[in-house]
């Protein structure tokens, strides 16, 4: 049997996916990342939701210091395991007014940009590369959908069955019960089409970003907005981020059990500094 072979490494947090249901942590969060020794992008799955939950919690673009192994039960080369125990928070890089130099430095790396989804999908085939980043040539729409009852009542079902197998049904912390996980109401879409001959029809991906999640929760909460408004919100918020005055990539991750298929697991969006060209004035 190989044995897990764990590093202590920095790493770049870029970040964290819808959580979703696990037999043995209840909910657990995906997180991306860049290595700082090597500048590999890095999957960091599973963190049980509840050490993201409080203190120990980091933000996107920040810094951590983390013991990680290669997964080995995950094929994909960008998959570690973490010691999430010993997760130590560090620096946060911030954007000066607008300005994402610093961040560029680490994410925008040759090997993380792919020129479409296509190209993504032949270096997947290659070497099973699972995670990549894509500028879209267009962005022709944005939708919130709503998720059946049905598929919200699957949802509980497995909920309540991983409840059923947990070992700690409570936080083994704090003593406190662990704050249950709602069905998600809506699904968002970004529709778009890449740089590419190859490039026929429009891709239709979910946006997994917790972020956005995040906003919907807190427009339902704090704004008390009905579950539509709350999803217009988070419709307005990706309509700015893809508008003609951010210079839009897409980071996309595959999907474990469907190697082929990506889905958008963050955005990246500072402000355009480059105006499209200008017509040159005729010489007299
Ligand atoms: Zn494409």
């Amino acid at each position: 049997m190989s044995r897990l072979q764990w590093q202590r490494r920095r790493i770049l947090i870029w970040g964290k996916t819808r959580p979703e249901l696990s037999q043995t942590y209840r909910e657990i969060v995906c997180t991306g990342g860049v290595f700082a020794d090597t500048r590999r992008l890095v999957r960091l799955y599973p963190i049980p939701l509840r050490y993201l939950d409080d203190e120990k919690d980091f933000k996107k673009y920040q810094w951590i210091e983390a013991e990680v192994a290669r997964n080995l039960s995950d094929p994909r080369p960008e998959s570690h395991k973490v010691r999430f125990e010993g997760i130590k928070t560090g620096a946060f890089v911030p954007t000066k007014t607008g300005n994402w130099d610093a961040r560029a430095e680490w994410i925008m790396g040759p090997d993380h940009v792919f020129s479409s989804v296509e190209a993504l999908q032949d270096r997947q085939a290659q070497d099973s590369t699972s995670l990549g980043l894509v500028q879209p040539a267009r962005v022709s729409d944005i939708r919130a959908v709503q998720v059946s009852k049905q598929e919200k009542l699957e949802f509980m079902k497995r909920y309540e069955e991983a409840v059923k197998q947990m070992e700690l049904p409570l936080d083994p912390e704090t003593g406190k019960e662990i704050k249950p996980l709602r069905a998600a109401d809506f699904r968002f879409k970004i529709h778009f089409r890449c740089a590419d001959p190859r490039c026929q029809r429009d891709h239709q991906f979910s946006v997994l970003d917790w972020e956005m999640d995040a906003l919907y929760f807190k427009l339902r909460t704090q704004q008390e907005r009905s579950p539509q408004l709350a999803a217009q919100g988070v419709v307005d918020k990706l309509r700015e981020c893809c508008s003609p005055e951010k210079e839009l990539s897409l980071f996309l991750g595959n999907i474990f059990t469907h190697p082929q298929k990506f889905t958008i697991v963050g955005l990246w969006y500072p402000k355009r500094r480059s105006q499209k060209p200008q017509l040159e004035l005729p010489l007299e």
